[in-house]
């Protein structure tokens, strides 16, 4: 008959393959639900989420190179509502014209994906570490904005960790940081707001319907700081909002 001390690696299998379960979460998320934006916003802003860094990543093409103020305003809110360790880096080695058409929401997934494939540099940690958000700043034009004829569409968030900024259409910095800051938004699972003063408006991007009172805003308003707050402490805040207001 078998002693305990032939049995030890059961329990020691067991140990592991919880170990395995817990960090299998995010992994599970990671290959199930890459596609959908938002869908790391528990990743990214969980304060016991096992991803402790995050990783910006900005590539551009020649003469769509980001500013460092903005980037700077984007880092700042990454520390400020997620508390995790923040790494900025930049690169200009996306190809002149690397957008050879418009971007529409059939093909911005396409693009995105073959842009990533060739040219990002950090990769997400399989059980924690680092996650990146990925920043693609080219020149070219955009979907077809919703709120009027003169509306310009200047950020494209389209998948967990990744959005576009159409550069040529950016015509201040204070304009990229609120663009940078609104995308972010979404990827952290944040919504439109019709708040003017927050910078998840849609007007924002729309019609700069601000223009009037001195620059887009580029802060969260109180409901949405709130909604930050709680998915740092909630890891199933999407699941438990998803129950109460269905
Ligand atoms: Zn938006
Ligand atoms: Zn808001």
């Amino acid at each position: 008959m078998a002693s305990w001390k032939d049995l030890w690696p059961v329990p020691a299998a067991l140990i592991i393959f919880c170990a395995a379960a817990l960090v299998g979460l995010p992994l599970y998320m990671h290959m199930q639900v890459s596609g959908t934006t938002g869908a790391y916003a528990p990743l990214y802003l969980y304060e016991h989420s096992p991803y402790d860094t995050i990783a910006v990543e900005a590539h551009y093409e020649p003469g769509a190179a980001p500013s460092d103020n903005a980037l700077a305003g984007l880092r700042e809110m990454l520390e400020k509502y997620t508390g995790k360790r923040v790494e900025v880096s930049v690169y200009g080695d996306l190809p002149k014209g690397v957008v050879n058409g418009p971007i529409t929401e059939d093909n911005v997934g396409d693009i995105g994906e073959g842009i990533l494939e060739n040219y990002s540099k950090v990769q997400m940690g399989w059980a924690g570490g680092t996650i990146p958000i990925y920043i693609i700043y080219v020149n070219a034009t955009g979907p077809a904005a919703t709120g009027g004829e003169n509306d310009t569409v200047v950020g494209i968030s389209y998948r967990a960790d990744s959005f576009f900024i159409l550069k040529n259409y950016v015509d201040s910095e204070g304009l990229e940081k609120a663009v940078l800051i609104h995308e972010t938004g979404h990827l952290f699972g944040l919504e439109h707001d019709d708040d003017p003063n927050c910078v998840m408006s849609t007007v924002m991007l729309e019609n700069k319907s601000w223009e009037s009172g001195g620059g887009p805003p580029t802060d969260f308003c109180a409901n949405h700081q709130k909604e930050l707050a709680d998915r740092r402490q909630d890891l199933f805040y999407n699941a438990r909002r998803a129950i109460t207001y269905n």
